[in-house]
């Protein structure tokens, strides 16, 4: 940030008086803009024992495989914005369930919020973000061409609750320290759980 979006002047870093963390503040109007993380909110759609996925029209990880999710959007819940989100990227109309994944990303300051979803209809077809939208059962998850890691993520969890035959709500911490080996960890885990 460069200018005060209040009136135009130079905006500067510094540790407002009483506040914790450096912001940046107008050096002309004295307006405190304030910065946070963004929700990134999706789903896991259903079908019998498929998921539906959908294969990135858009930079980044263009023609990488995803659950529909994206940015919350002001004045919606996060249901809403998972359902909001699959009607935009998949054309698919969901009923949103319970909270499955909760995934943070500290170092780009983004926070995951999966839901497992019931897809209503196969009546699904690729929105202006996705290139295809296919359903998949576990055995033909393409591991090696999962998008993010809070996708692989969401997803491992997802089929070894299934398994087990119970859901419970997954909190993971992306480690940027330690970069996540997305083809190799998933395939790993997913060669163990075939076993
Ligand atoms: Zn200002």
């Amino acid at each position: 940030m460069k200018f005060c979006s209040q009136c135009g002047a130079l905006v500067s870093r510094r540790t407002p008086a009483g506040d914790t963390h450096e912001r940046y503040v107008c050096d002309a109007c004295q307006t405190i803009h304030y910065q946070n993380p963004k929700m990134v909110v999706g789903c896991i759609p259903e079908w019998e024992d498929q998921i539906l996925l959908c294969r990135r029209a858009i930079e980044p990880r263009h023609g990488f495989w995803t659950l529909p999710a994206g940015f919350m959007e002001l004045r919606e819940t996060t249901a809403q914005a998972a359902a909001r989100e699959a009607l935009e990227e998949a054309n698919a109309s969901i009923e949103i369930g319970d909270l499955h994944t909760l995934y943070n990303l500290p170092h780009i300051d983004q926070v995951y919020l999966i839901y497992r979803g019931r897809l209503l209809s196969l009546d699904y077809a690729p929105g202006e973000e996705s290139l295809e939208v296919q359903l998949f059962r576990e055995a033909d998850i393409p591991w090696e061409q999962i998008a993010f890691p809070a996708v692989a993520y969401a997803l491992q969890h997802y089929f070894s609750d299934r398994r087990l035959g119970q859901y419970s709500l997954h909190h993971g911490v992306h480690n940027a320290s330690q970069p996540y080996e997305l083809g190799n960890r998933s395939t790993q885990i997913s060669k163990q759980q075939t076993k």
